[in-house]
């Protein structure tokens, strides 16, 4: 029997509620499908910060390191700034393992609206690839008030070739094997950040004549916002740094239905370190606690997990229950325009697996 353990961090808010849900349908499907999986929850998080100053204890990679993959809840809390949590978690695991690749799926699912009008199901069904170690999130700079009577700050972003070359390798291999509409759309601002991006374009170019049979096309920034909304069933892989891969993946999140059905998964390709996966909304304290938080986004999240750690067939399932649930429209959270719990929910998902 296939072994495999996965570190559960619920971390705070509506994680709390969503992990436990989706290691409930993990724990099924791999009874299911004869994959023995264990897991050790850690919690760690703004409790922890609390209790101990710190939101994970010094020791957390290696203990992580130990795992084949990282489930992950969220982050956050109203009285904490979100440089402490971030900063003292999910960014410290993301650069500590090299976790370069931050995909992030968006589809549109029979049963959820979106709200652009006039999309069939499966019509929007592409992937933000964002650089997730460099580019503007580098936090390079200063604030420099010494000679200047103005507050003057600077912040710098880093781009290298490396760093380019492999997010943008990522995207291609990604578009060969979904196989869908074979193309990557690039996204920069190389009119207006005229060495960063202009390398970045320059590597996409290079790359790109090594994938003769993937359709490519580079895209400003404020051009691709636009084109998300205006033609979002033309998009298939879309590769960017890490502020516009932020940004754009909470429009793709959108116009595909709700954030709490939207996974991303910090991948590191060559499996030197555990991946993360994790759903892309945050803790959402207006709804911790209250048992009403959608756990689908998370669900999809552990279905990208099974994908990367090569059982295709329990993720497919797994997404396969969320498709029925949703299809169904029956049992859905508020943020789908119905009325149920998380526990609802989550039921609804198990009773589809079987
Ligand atoms: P954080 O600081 O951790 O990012 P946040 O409140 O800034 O938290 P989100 O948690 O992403 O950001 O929440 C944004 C909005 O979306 C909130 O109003 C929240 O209630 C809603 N929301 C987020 N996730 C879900 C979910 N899984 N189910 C239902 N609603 C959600
Ligand atoms: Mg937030």
């Amino acid at each position: 029997m296939k072994k495999l353990s996965i570190a559960l961090l619920p971390g705070d808010g509506i994680g709390m509620e969503v992990v436990p849900a989706a290691r409930k349908v993990l724990e099924k499907s791999g009874a299911a499908a004869g994959v023995h999986l264990s897991f050790e929850q850690f919690d760690w998080g703004s409790d922890h910060y609390f209790r101990m100053g710190q939101m994970m204890p010094v020791d957390a990679l290696e203990r992580l390191r130990a795992h084949d993959s990282i489930l992950l809840g969220a982050v956050g809390h109203p009285d904490i700034p979100d440089h402490i949590t971030l900063n003292g978690m999910l960014l410290p695991i993301r650069r500590g393992f090299d976790l370069y690749v931050n995909e992030r799926p968006a589809y549109l699912y029979a049963g959820v609206e979106s709200p652009l009008r006039g999309y069939e199901p499966g019509a929007i069904d592409m992937v933000v690839v964002r650089e997730n170690t460099e580019g503007e999130y580098t936090n390079v700079g200063g604030f420099v008030y010494h000679h200047l009577p103005e507050e003057v700050a600077i912040q710098t972003s880093v781009f290298t070739r490396h760093g380019c070359e492999r997010i943008i390798r990522y995207a291609f291999d990604l578009a060969r094997r979904r196989n869908q509409k074979r193309k990557v759309a690039s996204i920069t601002k190389s009119n207006a950040q005229g060495y960063g991006m202009v390398l970045w374009d320059r590597i996409f170019r290079e790359v790109s004549a090594e994938y003769p049979d993937i359709e490519t096309e580079s895209l400003l920034v404020d051009a691709a916002a636009m084109n998300f909304v205006r033609r979002p069933a033309s998009f298939d892989v879309v590769v960017a740094s890490n502020l516009f891969g932020d940004i754009l993946s909470d429009l793709s999140a959108i116009v595909t239905g709700s954030i709490g059905l939207a996974p991303s998964a910090n991948l590191d390709p060559r499996r030197n370190a555990p991946s993360l996966f994790e759903p892309v909304h945050g803790s959402a304290p207006d709804i911790a606690g209250k048992g009403v938080s959608n756990p689908l986004a998370t669900i999809l999240a552990a279905a990208m997990m099974m994908d990367h750690l090569g059982e295709p067939e329990m993720s497919a399932s797994i997404e396969g229950a969320v498709r029925a649930v949703l299809a169904d429209g029956k049992v859905l959270t508020a943020d789908l325009g119905g009325r149920s719990t998380t526990a609802d929910v989550t039921a609804a998902v198990l009773a589809h697996l079987a």
